[in-house]
């Protein structure tokens, strides 16, 4: 029997407020349920959720989620009722009114939890407790008489963690050819004994095996391009050669993906080729993110003494908590639950990481046990790194040792490689970029807390023996006085900007302000205008931020050549961490120099004619109304040529791979894509067809009575599909603020019938959570931005229909208009838009037992995008009550949707693809 915690509890949902005191549980009105929880602390679930439904921010409380990440920190559970009951083995609660008592039962288990025996997550507790009691976590009192003090006292956590190991150099991989048979044999051994051949997926393994072969050329590597419908199984395929390659030759295999879910099944089925360790306890299998996805322990330490205060003073001692029992200190998509950062609604996690490249290395207490080292270091010992586009190209571009640069890359999720590209190879000269440069070099300045130390405070011992290195430190602290400091958003809005670089910020944003065209329609949201024809003195201001640019540059390079001089010739001092730090440093000093010399060459072109690799504009962003950013922005026009030259070149063996690669039959824009012709490499092609039926089980559907913009019918639309449906819709949008006026006008109706409607910002909640939440909910839907298609694999009865709410069409921003100048007019929207398509049709059906209807509501819907579904797929235009009525149709036969004989719908038109 489930003791219960006898305090007042409290639950909010779109269809109503129900509040438990004195024993019974009661509906109630909004109004008295914020005097409630005025009056004493409420049991709730998720505060910051429970704030926006009651429409009352301010709301605190015993959140039952802050317990769980106590109690079960590092554990997995959906922040929802039916989550947490899953999470701790308790029946759930079956109807809206039954939670605030779930949660009195909730709470009672995770306290009865802190008493037993069988706690696994005791260490630490107990220290962890007396913190938060001095920091009145609302908690605190709850817990204090049922967590004991330990015998003996605990260790203080940083002396717990494990240290990472010096490992001695891989050798480099031996050249190897691994036969196509060999390839089949492994991919059998994988698959393993009685699973059933697959051919489209034994053609795809040999393909992807021709990356391994010895590299005939310098610069010339081999490329494939595959591209593999759903349900090929298309990771065995790749791994069982990667697999095979890596054994033979001891090298590394990088595989790189766009999304945190294919990573974990990625993690998931490479466990059918490596084991978890090696005989040496090594890891064969690593997963490597960017370092500002972990948790940087000295920024965590400064934290906990005193560096943050009130409620992010509590986040970082959960996080401590979670933090000795991680697998791996990742806090983005890791074992950290995405929902922990939202309930303290400041930054508080982003400022736990390493964001801003001020690690001091060697010269960090923490250095031995430092997360992103034992990354980095099990990654240089791995067979298999699974990474992300982002990092492998950074890692190419920029990797501190070469010889961990990936040499054979599988592009996973390759239709996403353009897109990392192009924000990789970009620069920005914004007020928020440049700031951070300043904090870099010149470190905290008048209030700011925190144990950020500026280039003089870290290289201390460099300045003092090396008189040349300790001038250019002082040289390049003066000149980065230059620089935008803290308020410059507030003085570029007032006219009052300081220095060079607000001063040209201020310019920009004047520039941008005056030649805005959208009619004041667009507040709220970004603007931004041509790097074209500027007015005189914003030109001047250009030059004059160039110079003060290159008085920033100057000195660091100065630096970078004196750090190098120390290297070559080490003084006595010097020993292997004070060497490893300087390292450090002089790495960061080269990429600082590379991104001044970047800004600088934006700059200098702004008087003069234009570069035409690359496409330049000044921007203000904006969220809500609120300006967060002003700056100038480049990017490469074709980002595929520096990715050719920094990845593909240095490269043996490169595959690309994806369901939605090619466009159509057309293979042209996947090559183009590829980057392959920057270094006159022909791409091998090769395809294997989804051996889905989606001629049986999916229909696609085009609504062609709602018009565009207007929103009541939208509205409507959406609130009686999720009806129709009962649930498991994902809703996309190409814009925000229609996405609102969706939800704002149909998530109460829906949730009265116990249809809960979630939403992408709207609810207080990260993108990762919400997927969690609607995969655990089959009555749950989803409505999300255009961006969310990717991030969604909801296999089986949680996802059976998808609306577009338009014809995806891709935003006019100036970038885009360059490219589809030179990609061939509107050949190039109807490409990207049959892409879009493509994959979120792709979410429809992940396994062969899924079915469903892919909806678009537009009423013109040109059929030459309709190449964009698989062959076969079933294709309809009606009004919304025919869609209506064949979506309730299924519902009710439980069965894939039905076509007649001649390939017409009751009623409505259709097409074939
Ligand atoms: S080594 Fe760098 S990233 Fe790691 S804990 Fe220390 S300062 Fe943070």
């Amino acid at each position: 029997m489930v003791g219960t915690l006898a305090l007042p509890a409290l639950h909010a949902s779109h269809a109503g407020t129900w509040l438990r005191d004195g024993g019974s549980t009661r509906g109630c009105s909004k109004g008295e349920a914020v005097t409630a929880a005025a009056d004493t602390p409420l049991l709730l679930l998720n505060a910051p959720l429970v704030a926006t439904r009651l429409g009352y921010p301010d709301l605190s409380g015993l959140d039952l989620l802050e317990l769980f990440a106590f109690v079960h920190p590092a554990r997995f559970a959906v922040p929802t009722p039916k989550g947490l009951a899953h999470a701790l083995g308790i029946a759930e609660p079956t109807s809206d009114d039954d939670v605030p008592l779930f949660l009195q039962a909730a709470a009672g288990r995770l306290i009865e939890m802190c008493e037993s025996d069988d706690w696994p997550e005791r260490e630490g507790a107990w220290s962890s407790l007396q913190s938060l009691v001095r920091l009145r976590w609302p908690w605190a009192q709850v817990l204090l008489p049922h967590v004991r003090k330990p015998e003996r006292a605990e260790r203080w956590l940083f002396a717990r963690l494990p240290e990472w190991e010096e490992a001695p150099e891989r050798a480099q991989p031996s050249h190897v050819l691994i036969e196509e048979e060999e390839v089949e044999a492994r991919l059998a051994r994988l698959t393993g004994e009685g699973a059933e051949r697959r051919e489209g997926q034994r053609r795809y393994a040999r393909e992807a095996g021709s990356v391994f072969a010895p590299r005939a050329k310098r610069g010339v590597p081999h490329v494939l391009l595959a591209q593999a419908g759903t349900g090929i199984g298309k990771t065995l395929g790749y791994l069982a050669p990667a697999h095979l390659w890596s054994e033979r030759s001891g090298g590394t295999v990088w595989v790189s993906t766009f999304t945190k879910n294919l990573q974990r099944q990625l993690r998931r089925e490479s466990g059918r080729a490596w084991p978890p360790a090696r005989g040496d306890g090594s890891r064969p299998v690593v997963v490597r993110k960017g370092r500002e996805n972990y948790l940087c322990l000295l920024n965590l330490e400064d934290a906990l003494q005193g560096g943050f205060g009130g409620r992010a003073a509590i986040l970082a001692q959960l996080v401590a908590r979670w933090t000795a029992f991680s697998q791996d200190g990742d806090m983005v998509g890791g074992d950290l639950p995405g929902w922990l950062g939202t309930l303290f609604r400041k930054r508080g996690i982003a400022a736990l990481t390493d964001q801003r490249g001020e690690c001091v290395y060697a010269g960090c207490p923490h250095y031995r046990k430092c997360f992103i080292e034992h990354a980095a270091r099990a990654s240089a010992q791995a067979d298999l790194v699974i990474a992300n586009h982002a990092l492998v190209m950074v890692n190419a571009a920029r990797g501190r040792d070469h010889a961990q640069r990936p040499t054979r890359i599988v592009f996973d999720e390759g239709h996403h490689v353009f897109e990392a590209a192009d924000s990789t190879f970009a620069a920005a000269l914004t007020g928020a970029e440049a700031i951070e440069l300043r904090r870099w070099i010149v470190g905290p300045e008048k209030q700011s807390r925190g144990r950020r130390r500026g280039l003089a405070a870290r290289l201390a011992d460099v300045a003092s023996y090396d008189e040349a290195g300790g001038k250019a430190i002082e040289a390049a602290l003066a000149a980065a006085q230059a620089l935008p400091s803290d308020g410059w958003l507030q003085r570029l809005v007032e006219g009052t900007p300081y220095g060079p670089v607000e001063a040209l910020l201020g310019g920009v944003r004047a520039t941008t302000y005056a030649r805005d065209e959208s009619g004041g329609q667009e507040a709220g949201y970004g603007i931004e205008t041509e790097a074209a024809g500027l007015d005189g003195p914003v030109v001047e201001l250009a030059a004059q931020a160039a110079s003060a640019l290159a008085a920033i540059r100057a000195p660091l390079q100065r630096l970078g050549g004196r750090l190098e001089a120390i290297l070559a010739d080490p003084p006595d001092w010097l020993d292997a961490q004070g060497r490893a730090r300087i390292e450090g440093a002089r790495h960061s000093l080269t990429w600082r120099c590379d991104l001044l010399a970047a800004w600088e060459a934006l700059l200098d072109r702004l008087g003069g004619p234009g570069d035409p690799e690359f496409v330049d504009w000044l921007a203000v962003e904006r969220s809500d109304t609120r300006e967060f950013d002003v700056g100038l922005h480049r990017h490469w026009l074709d980002p595929m040529k520096p990715f050719a030259r920094v990845v593909l070149e240095p490269a043996h063996g490169v595959m690309v791979t994806s369901a939605t690669l090619k466009d159509g039959p057309d293979w042209d824009a996947a090559i183009a894509r590829s980057g392959a012709a920057h270094i006159e490499v022909a791409p091998r092609l090769a395809e294997a067809e989804s051996p889905f039926d989606y001629a049986s089980k999916a229909e696609v559907l085009i609504v062609t009575d709602i018009q565009r913009g207007d929103i009541p019918a939208l509205a409507g639309a959406y609130g009686r599909i999720v009806e129709a449906c009962g649930g498991g819709v994902l809703g996309l949008f190409t814009a925000i603020r229609r996405l609102r006026a969706v939800h704002g006008r149909i998530a109460d109706r829906l949730a009265r019938s116990g249809l809960p409607l979630y939403s992408q910002h709207v609810d207080p909640i990260d993108t990762g959570t919400l997927v969690d939440i609607f995969r655990d909910d089959p009555a749950a839907s989803l409505l999300g931005t255009d961006a969310l298609r990717d991030g969604v694999d909801v296999p089986g009865h949680s996802l059976r229909c998808v609306v577009m709410e338009q014809v995806p069409w891709p935003r006019p921003t100036i970038l885009h208009r360059a490219r589809r100048a030179a990609g061939g007019g509107s050949a190039y929207d109807d490409r990207i838009i049959r892409a879009r398509l493509a994959q979120a049709f792709g979410r429809l059906i992940r396994s062969k037992d899924d079915s469903g209807h892919f909806l678009v509501l537009s009423p013109a819907f040109p059929s030459r995008l309709l190449g964009a579904f698989p062959a076969g797929t079933p294709v309809l235009r009606v009004t919304l009550d025919e869609a209506l009525q064949r979506l309730a149709e299924r519902r009710c036969e439980g069965d894939p949707p039905r076509i007649d004989g001649d390939g017409q719908a009751a009623k409505g038109t259709t097409e074939t693809t």
